[in-house]
């Protein structure tokens, strides 16, 4: 291995002093990424990981609330956290500088990271059957309160359902921690809307109290059919593309509207203007799981705008730059 071992600390409480932290004092509570056990009634444990993204602190008070609940009521079911990267909460980003996305390395790799999670993985699969896993996470646009499933079974969709009716289905990016969780339990990403709301936090947590609470995951049918989205498309813009948000009286060759977050998980029919566009060649590119580019099967330059080819429904659109330069700009889905 290339790179010094990150530390993985194993412990069975959540130590008190967590109730007087913020998210970015957390390393007073874990000073590593750390596995806490605690053991329930039922045996089958219920795997939940936590500040994968540093910046993505919902999940940090989620632990919170559940360290005071747990003072004053039994466990229904055994738990296994995991605290992840405590080092980019600490600095309040997404990962720091020279590390790998604590989300994106839980297929075997060659980073100090991919060798922490496997640690992890290791851990918490030998000789024993996992419930479920939950993996808490935030976005930076505005979104609807969301969960992901990475199968199409039952157990999955129903595990997703409630927490919202709208479920997202992906399988790329593969080393995301959902996705290699699902090949050994149901498994869910909870998408708690934007960093730290109350709402999000307090909707994760109540979660998190239904799953600890359910005695199995099959169930006689849904209150409510929940809507099924598939990714098909991330929009990755093309560097030294300069753009705006506000339609205004800028020179940006690519424009969007100012609105434009409101467009996630709305429906986009063919024939509207996703964008206006002064230029020739497409101002982005659309890869789909395969990494094609599918620009031309959605978007076509005509007249001043992209005009929306194809119908969809757009997710995680965002307006933050440095997300978009980091990570995309949004995805393309269709209803499965
Ligand atoms: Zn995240």
């Amino acid at each position: 291995m290339d790179s010094l071992e990150i530390p993985l600390h194993l412990t069975h409480t959540l130590p008190a002093v967590l109730s007087d932290l913020e998210s970015t004092g957390v390393r007073e509570a874990f000073t590593t990424p750390t596995i806490i056990e605690l053991e329930g009634r039922r045996k089958d444990p219920l795997f939940v990981s936590f500040l994968l993204h540093g910046n993505e602190t919902t999940s940090f008070y989620v632990l919170k609330k559940l360290q005071a609940y747990l003072q004053t009521h039994p466990l229904q079911r055994s738990l296994i956290l995991f605290v992840g990267n405590v080092y980019a909460a600490e600095a309040g980003v997404r990962f720091l500088e020279g590390q790998s996305d604590y989300n994106r390395v839980w297929l075997p790799g060659s980073t100090a990271e991919h060798d922490l999670a496997k640690r992890v993985l290791d851990h918490v699969s030998k000789g024993r059957k996992l419930f479920a896993s939950v993996d808490i996470h935030n976005n930076t646009g505005k979104n609807p309160f969301y969960a992901c499933i990475n199968h199409l079974e039952d157990s999955s969709i129903y595990l997703g359902s409630l927490f919202s009716k709208t479920l997202v289905f992906f399988q790329n990016p593969d080393s995301a921690q959902s996705v290699v969780f699902s090949k050994i339990c149901p498994s869910v990403t909870l998408e708690c809307g934007q960093s730290g709301q109350q709402e999000g936090i307090e909707k994760a947590f109540q979660y998190l109290l239904d799953v600890i609470h359910l005695e199995s995951l099959e169930h006689p049918s849904f209150k409510q059919e929940p809507q099924i989205f598939e990714t098909v498309g991330r929009i990755l813009l093309k560097e030294m593309i300069n753009y705006s948000f506000d339609f205004s009286e800028t020179d940006d060759p690519l424009q969007f509207a100012e609105d434009f977050e409101s467009l996630n998980f709305g429906f986009i029919e063919a024939g509207s203007s996703f964008a206006k566009y002064q230029g020739q060649e497409p101002p982005f590119h659309v890869l789909n799981d395969n990494n094609q580019d599918v620009f031309e099967e959605y978007f076509a330059i005509y007249e001043g705008h992209l005009r929306v080819k194809k119908d969809f429904v757009p997710s995680m659109l965002t307006q933050n730059k440095d997300v978009i330069r980091q990570d995309c700009l949004g995805y393309i889905m269709r209803k499965i």
